[in-house]
């Protein structure tokens, strides 16, 4: 007998995998390029990187509908047609002589409406570390019936080992619901399961932040770190490599409250479902700031939820309790 969701996962890590390809040969481009400022290989990368995954899911569950971050709309305008045939150059390197009409059909193919069983996907988390050649993530999920069944992360910078935020070689990030998360190498070997970490005394804790300070409350960070005794600074990291370290115990805390710039600010859903499941599957918790848990049946904005705290679980209550007392 086959345990459930095998052929869902193998196909989530392939489809990852698959992506991380593409968006490392626009990195290593990148290295090569002068102009720093220019946000067009995240445009392209991004574009490319969707249109890969979405086709695989396509063929191998063609029922079922994708969520995804992008759509072709920009992309398909004339005044774009340079950064089309870009996004079809990257794309060609799997698929030869795919022409640009195609590639747009495939990303459109991420333009499907959340149902009792849906695909959410982040092309490109954390965009700002692509650009700067740290952390980022490609991040895809199985929902059914409001529940994330299995989620696979591919973080292309990030150590095998333990060492933070550290560049290495990078590793993909698989968890099913029930039957546990594993970390393995880029091509999809050398599988091993992980656990969070037994700290179970707040002081001990690391607590794990976003780079980006428009991303989440700094501050209120700071304050919820000193009224639990956090002795280590924050580890601040872009994209959901934060929930992967999180669920292979190199930190015990992350906590996400809108920053006070954009208080009204609610979370998508493509930027947790894949790092939830990994993280509850490796033995922690994840729910909102207020304690209740996420949210996926209401759209692609966590409209029912306000922030995010994840942690070990031993932490969970003890954490939820101080951020009670210092939430605006
Ligand atoms: P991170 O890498 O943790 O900083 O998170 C990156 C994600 O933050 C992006 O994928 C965006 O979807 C999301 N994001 C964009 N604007 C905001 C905001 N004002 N507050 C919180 N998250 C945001
Ligand atoms: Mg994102």
């Amino acid at each position: 007998m086959t345990t459930p969701y095998q052929r869902e996962k193998e196909t989530a890590l392939r489809a990852v995998a698959s992506a991380s390809h593409l968006l490392k040969g626009i990195q290593n481009d990148l290295k090569r390029s002068i102009q720093k400022e220019d946000r067009t290989p995240v445009t392209v990368a991004d574009y490319g990187s969707q249109a890969v995954i979405c086709k695989i899911i396509r063929d191998a569950f063609p029922e079922d509908p994708i969520v995804a971050e992008e759509d072709s709309k920009e992309l398909s305008k004339p005044e774009h047609a340079e950064i089309l045939s870009q996004v079809a150059h990257y794309v060609s390197a799997s698929t030869p002589r795919i022409s640009p009409r195609e590639v747009c059909q495939w990303i459109d193919l991420g333009s499907g409406s959340i149902s009792v069983r849906y695909w959410t996907l982040d092309p490109i988390d954390g965009t700002k570390g692509f650009l700067r050649g740290d952390q980022y993530a490609i991040a895809l999920a199985l929902i059914e019936q409001g529940t994330v069944m299995v989620g696979a992360l591919a973080c292309p910078n990030i150590t095998l080992g333990t060492q933070g935020t550290k560049k290495g070689q990078g590793a993909l990030f698989v968890a099913i619901r029930g039957q546990g998360a594993a970390q393995l190498d880029m091509s999809g070997g050398s599988p091993s399961e992980i656990l969070v970490s037994t700290v179970s005394s707040p002081p001990e804790a690391l607590l794990t932040e976003s780079l980006e300070p428009a991303h989440s409350d700094h501050q209120l960070n700071l304050e919820l770190a000193r009224k639990l005794g956090i002795r280590q600074p924050p580890l601040r990291m872009d994209s959901q490599a934060k929930y992967a370290i999180l669920a292979r115990g190199e930190a015990s805390i992350y906590i996400r409250i809108p920053s006070p710039q954009t208080p009204r600010y609610r979370e998508k859903i493509w930027d947790h479902a894949a790092g939830s499941i990994l993280v509850e599957e490796a033995g922690g918790r994840v729910t909102d700031a207020l304690g209740q848990g996420l949210d996926f049946r209401c759209g692609k904005i966590l409209e029912n939820n306000y922030g995010i705290t994840v942690t070990n679980g031993r932490l969970h209550e003890t954490v939820v309790r101080a951020l009670g007392s210092l939430l605006p």
